[in-house]
């Protein structure tokens, strides 16, 4: 695949996004993002992060401006062809499938044979240390255990990005610990490429590679972790990042 000019895997370039028209609610936006990198976007409720993913995902369209990936524009691109997977808070399995059929989903529609499917299923069941479960359904696991099949069928049929919209938010502490855990050590893994969203500095500070802070639809500083605290470029990111909730 060719690469953007700037070496960048995936660019958003003077993105805007307005849904009435009048407000802008995403402010000429710009970010590059290199291959492998596990980007956070930060900020509070309603500064604009969903709209963002929304809009990289490709089910909301962008009002103005350019994303790119891998080299080609993908801004009018059908979501489907944009080969990206997702995992939202609310990103129920299947009810009424097993596990290992929750997990083969992505893969019939992509329309991989049958072995193929099997093989890839039993790889990323033992990769989430479920490898005895995938049998069972839904209901009969844990909320935790869901959590990580959840992952998997995200990440399941090697998507070149992966968009993560408060993906923890429902979980209690303990377990929010844990998923955190679970998504670094994949990550580390299997080196994908994560856009994820959060309004939790601490789950941001410890899980990206880079933040960029978010505030009113605008980034206002995209830096490392240890930069963005020690170094905060204005009072919006200072006070943001020092609250701990
Ligand atoms: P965040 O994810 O940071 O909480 P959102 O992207 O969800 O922020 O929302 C940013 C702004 O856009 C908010 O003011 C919100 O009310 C508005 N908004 C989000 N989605 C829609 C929509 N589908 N239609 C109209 N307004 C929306
Ligand atoms: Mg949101």
């Amino acid at each position: 695949m060719p690469l953007d000019a700037n070496g960048a895997f995936l660019s958003f370039r003077n993105v805007k996004k307005s849904y009435d028209q009048k407000t802008l609610v995403v402010k000429d936006f710009n970010l590059d993002v290199q291959k492998g990198e596990f980007i956070t976007l930060l900020g509070p409720s309603g500064s604009g992060k969903s709209t963002v993913l929304m809009m990289l995902a490709g089910f909301e369209g962008v009002t103005s401006g350019d994303i790119v990936i891998a080299g080609q524009s993908v801004t009018r691109t059908a979501p489907y062809r944009r080969n990206i997977g997702m995992v939202f808070q609310n990103y129920a399995l299947f009810p009424h499938m097993t596990i290992a059929e929750n997990l083969a989903y992505p893969l019939r529609v992509r329309k991989m044979n049958k072995a193929a499917v099997k093989d890839r299923v039993n790889e990323y069941l033992r990769l989430i240390e479920m490898g005895s479960f995938g049998g069972r359904y839904p209901g009969q696991l844990s909320g935790g255990q869901r959590q990580r099949v959840a992952l998997a069928r995200a990440l399941i049929f090697e998507p070149s990005l992966i968009l993560m919209d408060e993906p923890l938010g429902a979980l209690d502490k303990k377990l929010r610990e844990q998923m955190q855990y679970e998504i670094t050590r994949l990550h580390e893994q299997l080196g994908f490429t994560v856009i994820y969203v959060t309004h939790d500095q601490t789950e941001a500070l410890t899980m990206s590679s880079r933040i960029a802070v978010f505030n009113d639809g605008v980034v206002q500083q995209c830096a490392a972790p240890a930069q963005l605290y020690e170094r905060p470029s204005n009072a919006f990111v200072a006070d943001f990042i020092g609250e701990n909730n």
